[in-house]
């Protein structure tokens, strides 16, 4: 089928809640193909999911592997891959402990309803949230989320959030009750147009929950598996949250997510106090195994920071000419390009020039490209990026 064909069917079969333009058919590290057979350079990762490129061969194999030997069973059975993805994880983030779920939004619901869980028999249930927070979907994570423009029409919203400006730690202070259970942000908040934490913001506010009894929970779900240099961002910052979300680049694109909790609340979700039919399947959880050891064997962590390194100077020139770009804000590889106007012509002139990039809000370009990209990738998506940028601002 071309692209004609496909978008034909969609038109006929699948609800217009999405606006695509390009039908891919294959991928390959840093590169996709259409259905027309154009190729493009991916600097958007399926949105920071495939951060080891597409179709790694480690992980493809581990996949393979493990979907002919056994791809499900219900979690009133122990099995082996989710209990190795655990004990990866637990090293990765010295001694947390897991529950798997399928997406970033339920990893984020069991985030709420752990802070609820520990904080009900105190009398404490509200939970802080940030402005121009994204924490997903679903009506938990979308009650938590300050996007008014996803919100509409799904109302009644669930209760229990209150939101404070980013990076202001007098606002959270002066938002704290008696009835505050937890804090909740994104490292760097991402679709909220790019705005990593402040050091000494993150660094206070973990102070702040400590000295108030409140817990501090963390959205790791765009920012964790080594899109910011570190295979949590909360790890760059210095702090451990008392929870943290992860989903995006778990699988490397099998869908998996979950959260840790921190070895001081052990016992606060107890048996039988959640649940998931699809969480933690042999199949997804052979899938992030071999991502964390992709990562590990082939130093990923190492080339994020490199290659962010070398594509913000690039990207620092580039918007030095350019009179509506003013800055590059970036946490490694997660990047945001604010612009006077709206970028979406550059998006359109990038994609027609063979490469992708997306948006964070209507003004802010956003790069993510994978972690394995090479300085010739950049070279060339910078490029390209400059003849966008031109053919935007004529
Ligand atoms: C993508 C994202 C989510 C939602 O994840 P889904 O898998 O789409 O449910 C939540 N939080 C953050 C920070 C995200 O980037």
């Amino acid at each position: 089928m071309n692209t004609a064909a496909i978008s034909h069917l969609y038109d006929l079969h699948v609800l217009p809640v999405y606006a695509p333009k390009i039908a891919l058919v294959r991928g390959s590290g840093s590169r996709v193909w259409d259905a027309d057979g154009k190729e493009y350079l991916d600097f958007t990762s399926g949105i920071s999911v495939c951060n080891l490129g597409h179709c790694p061969e480690p992980v493809t194999a581990a996949v393979s592997a493990q979907a002919a030997q056994l791809v499900h069973v219900s979690n009133l059975f122990y099995n082996q891959p989710q209990a190795e993805l655990a004990e990866r994880l637990s090293t990765l983030s010295n001694g947390y402990k897991f529950f798997f779920a399928n997406s970033g939004a339920e990893a984020n619901e069991g985030l709420i309803k752990f802070a609820r869980k520990w904080g009900n028999p105190q009398g404490k249930n509200q939970i802080i949230a940030m402005q121009h927070s994204f924490h997903g979907r679903t009506l938990g994570t979308l009650a938590a989320t300050d996007k008014p423009a996803i919100r509409e029409g799904f109302e009644p919203a669930m209760t229990g959030f209150s939101f404070v400006p980013f990076n202001d730690l007098q606002a959270v202070r002066d938002a704290i009750t008696p009835e505050t259970a937890a804090v909740l942000l994104e490292p760097v908040q991402a679709e909220g147009g790019v705005y990593p934490a402040d050091q000494a913001y993150l660094t206070a506010l973990r102070e702040l929950c400590d000295k108030c009894g409140i817990l501090l929970l963390c959205d790791e779900v765009q920012t964790g598996i080594g899109r910011c240099g570190a295979m949590f961002a909360h790890q760059l910052y210095g702090i451990q949250p008392d929870a943290f979300s992860l989903a995006k680049a778990l699988g490397n694109g099998y869908p998996i997510g979950g959260f840790g909790v921190r070895p001081d609340w052990l016992d606060v979700l107890g048996v039988g106090s959640h649940a998931t039919t699809f969480g933690g399947t042999p199949l997804a959880c052979a899938a992030a195994g071999a991502v964390l050891d992709t990562i590990r064997d082939q130093n990923i962590l190492a080339n994020c920071i490199q290659a962010a390194q070398y594509l913000a100077e690039q990207l620092t020139q580039l918007t030095a000419n350019s009179p509506s770009w003013h800055d590059v804000r970036h946490l490694g590889l997660l990047i945001g390009l604010p612009c006077d106007h709206a970028v979406s012509s550059v998006v359109a002139a990038a994609a027609k020039r063979g490469l992708l990039v997306l948006s964070a809000g209507a003004n802010v370009l956003r790069l993510l490209p994978p972690l394995t990209v090479t300085s010739g990738e950049i070279d060339q998506a910078v490029a390209i990026l400059a003849d966008s940028l031109a053919e935007a601002q004529a």
